[in-house]
C-alpha cells in the first residue's frame, strides 16, 4: 500500500518537513513546533496528521501497541475481526479528512457500498431489507402504515436539511465554545429545525406504527442515546442512514485506522505505541508530558486521551478542570456485551449488517438508563463482514460479530458473561434461523471491564458521553483545557461528538484551534465553556 510514497516519507523525516506530503505548503503558526500526540485512536491519528502536515513536529505516544482505540482489530487463525465500529457512514468526512492532505481514501483502502444497508429481523417473525436506493424506502414504509411513504419524504426532507445545516455549521465548523454560537447564520440556517424536543416526540409526528419509529431510531445507538433523551436534531442521522449510503472498507474499519497511521509515517509523524503517558504537567518551557521511561518538554499536546481519564490520572490535583462531580453528573452512553466469533460455514440469512429487535424496546433502554440490568429482551445488531469481505475469515468461514448494548457500570464477571452469552446465541437461533453454538471455531467477548481497563473509560461506557441535549455542541468538553492552556482534546469526548467521523473531524478542530492560539497569543485563548455551566 502506498509503496511509492516512501521516498517522500522518508525525505519528510530527514528535514523535518511536511510541506512536500500535502496539506498545507505555506509556513504556518505550528511550522517547527514541537507538538506530542496522547493517543492514537481516530482523533489522535486525524490531529497528529493534521500537525504534521501544517508543519509541526508531531511524536504520538499510544499506550497499546496497536494503534486504533476502540477501533480495533483482532487478528488470529486467519480471522480479521473489527472490535469496535463497523459501520462506515458519512463518506464525505472521509474524503474531506484524505484530500486536506491531497490524498484520497482509495489511496489507502477500498470501499465497497452495500445493498441493503441491513436487515432486520423483529422477533415477531416479521423481516424487512433497507435497501441502498431511497426511491424504494417509500413503498417499504406505506407497507406498514398508510400515508407513511408521504410521511417519510417529508421526514428524509427535514433530515437532510437537518444534516445540511448540522455538518456546515457544527460539524465542519467548530462551534465548541458558546461564543462561537453567537453567530446569526446559524440561526438563519437552523429555521425550521427542531432543536429541542426528544426524538420520540418528533418522530411521533410523523409515524404511528412503532416498526417505523424503530427504523427511524434505531441510528441513535451511534449517538449513544434513547429516543427519549435525545435532541430532535439528530434525526439527520436518518439522512445518513437512508441517502449517504452505508460502506464497508476491504479487511474492516481497521484497514482505515491502518490507512490513517501509513499517511501519519508519511507526514513524518513519529509513532511510539507501548508507551503510556503517566503525566502531564506545565513548565515555564512548554508543558512536560512523562512517560515510563522519557520526559517530553513539548510546545503543545493534542490528548486524545479522554479528558477523564486525563483528568483523574494525568494532571496533579491542582490542576483539574471538571472534577468529580461533574463527570457523576454525566449521562454515559451505553456500554455492550461484544462477542468476536469465527464461525466455520456460512451464516445466511445473516446480512453484512443485521438488527434483531423486540417490536417494543422501550424495556431494553430502561435497562440501559433506568434500571440498569442485563436487557431480559434484548434489541442487537451482528456484523457478518464476510457477506462482503472473503479477505476477512479463512476459506469457508465466517466472521460473527454480536453487540448488545447494555448499561454502563454493569458488573460483568464470567458467570454473567456465560449465562448472557447462552440467551444471546439462542436469540439469535431462534428469531433469525441462525444457530452458530455447534460451529465456533474462535471466540473472544468484551464488556464493561475492557472498555473501563483498557481505554479507562467512565463506568466502561463504550461510547463515552450520550449525545443529550445538555451534551451537545459547546455543552461537550471543550477541545481546549482549561487546565492547561497549551492542551487540547480531540476524540469523542468533545465536540463533535461520537462515532469514527466526528473523531475524524474533531482532530482537524483541535489542530484549528491549537493553531489559532498560537497565532493569537495568549490573551487570544479564551477558555469555555466553563465547566460549572454544564454540570
Ligand atoms: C463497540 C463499538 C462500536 C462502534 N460502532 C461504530 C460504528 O459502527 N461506526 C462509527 O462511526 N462509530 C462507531 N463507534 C464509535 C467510534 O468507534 C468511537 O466514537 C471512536 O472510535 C472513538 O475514537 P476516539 O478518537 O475518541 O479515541 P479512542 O478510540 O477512545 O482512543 C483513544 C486512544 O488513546 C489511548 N490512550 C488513552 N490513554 C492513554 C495514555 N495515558 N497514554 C497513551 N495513550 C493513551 C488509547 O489506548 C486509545 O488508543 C463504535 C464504538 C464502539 C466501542
Amino acid at each position: 500500500m502506498c509503496a511509492n510514497r516512501t521516498t517522500a516519507a522518508d525525505e519528510t523525516r530527514m528535514t523535518g518537513r511536511s510541506d512536500q506530503q500535502g496539506g498545507s505548503s505555506d509556513p504556518t503558526a505550528l511550522s517547527g513546533l514541537d507538538t506530542v500526540v496522547i493517543g492514537g485512536g481516530i482523533g489522535g491519528l486525524s490531529a497528529a496528521c493534521h500537525l504534521a502536515g501544517r508543519g509541526a513536529n508531531v511524536r504520538l505516544l499510544e499506550r497499546h501497541d496497536t494503534l486504533g482505540g476502540v477501533a480495533g482489530r483482532i487478528e488470529t487463525e486467519g480471522f480479521r475481526i473489527d472490535t469496535g465500529p463497523s459501520w462506515y457512514l458519512m463518506p464525505d468526512t472521509f474524503e474531506r479528512f484524505f484530500s486536506a492532505f491531497d490524498r484520497e481514501p482509495s489511496d489507502y483502502y477500498d470501499l465497497t457500498r452495500l445493498d441493503p444497508h441491513y436487515r432486520v429481523f423483529w422477533k415477531d417473525g416479521d423481516r424487512i431489507d433497507v435497501p441502498d436506493d431511497p426511491a424504494a424506502l417509500p413503498g417499504l414504509f406505506e407497507a406498514y402504515e398508510s400515508g407513511a411513504g408521504d410521511a417519510l419524504e417529508s421526514y428524509l426532507d427535514m433530515a437532510q436539511h437537518a444534516y445540511e445545516v448540522g455538518i456546515e455549521e457544527f460539524v465542519y465548523r467548530d462551534r465548541s465554545r458558546f461564543r462561537d454560537c453567537l453567530d446569526p447564520r446559524i440561526l438563519k440556517a437552523a429555521r425550521g429545525v427542531d432543536l429541542l424536543s426528544s426524538m420520540q416526540e418528533y418522530v411521533e409526528e410523523y409515524f404511528e406504527h412503532p416498526k417505523l419509529q424503530q427504523l427511524v431510531q434505531y441510528t441513535l445507538v451511534f449517538l449513544g442515546g434513547s429516543p427519549h433523551n435525545t435532541p430532535a436534531i439528530y434525526t439527520l442521522m436518518s439522512h445518513v442512514d437512508f441517502n449517504l449510503g452505508v460502506y464497508h472498507p476491504t479487511g474492516g474499519i481497521a484497514s482505515v485506522i491502518d490507512g490513517m497511521a501509513d499517511l501519519a509515517t508519511e507526514l513524518g509523524v513519529e509513532i511510539e505505541p507501548n508507551t503510556p503517558v503517566s503525566a502531564i504537567e506545565p513548565h515555564p518551557d512548554g508543558v512536560l508530558v512523562s512517560t515510563d521511561s522519557k520526559t517530553h518538554t513539548v510546545d503543545r499536546v493534542v490528548s486524545n486521551a479522554n479528558p477523564y481519564h486525563v483528568e483523574r490520572d494525568l494532571l496533579s490535583p491542582t490542576a483539574t478542570e471538571y472534577g468529580n462531580q461533574y463527570w457523576e453528573d454525566r449521562t454515559y452512553a451505553p456500554s455492550a456485551f461484544l462477542m468476536y466469533l469465527g464461525v466455520e460455514g456460512e451464516v445466511n440469512p445473516l446480512a453484512h449488517h443485521t438488527l434483531v429487535l423486540p417490536t417494543d424496546w422501550d424495556d431494553h433502554f430502561e435497562a440501559i438508563f433506568d434500571d440498569p440490568q442485563w436487557p431480559a429482551d434484548p434489541a442487537y445488531y451482528v456484523n457478518v463482514p464476510t457477506v462482503t469481505d472473503d479477505t476477512m475469515a479463512p476459506a469457508g468461514h465466517s466472521v460473527v460479530v454480536v453487540l448488545v448494548p447494555i448499561a454502563a457500570g454493569l458488573a460483568d464477571g464470567e458467570t454473567a458473561r456465560s449465562r448472557y452469552r447462552e440467551q444471546v446465541l439462542s436469540d439469535l437461533a431462534t428469531h433469525t434461523g441462525v444457530d452458530l453454538r455447534d460451529r465456533i471455531v474462535f471466540e473472544r467477548s468484551a464488556c464493561v471491564s475492557e472498555f473501563a481497563d483498557r481505554f479507562s473509560l467512565p463506568n466502561g461506557s463504550a461510547l463515552g458521553l450520550a449525545h443529550t441535549l445538555r451534551q451537545t455542541g459547546p455543552l461537550r468538553p471543550s477541545i481546549r483545557s482549561s487546565a492547561i492552556d497549551e492542551l487540547y482534546y480531540a476524540g469523542s469526548y468533545t465536540s463533535p461528538g461520537i462515532g469514527v467521523p466526528m473523531c475524524l473531524v474533531s482532530g482537524e478542530h483541535a489542530v484549528d484551534a491549537l493553531e489559532a492560539d498560537a497565532t493569537a497569543g495568549p490573551i487570544g485563548r479564551l477558555v469555555s465553556p466553563p465547566a460549572w455551566l454544564s454540570s
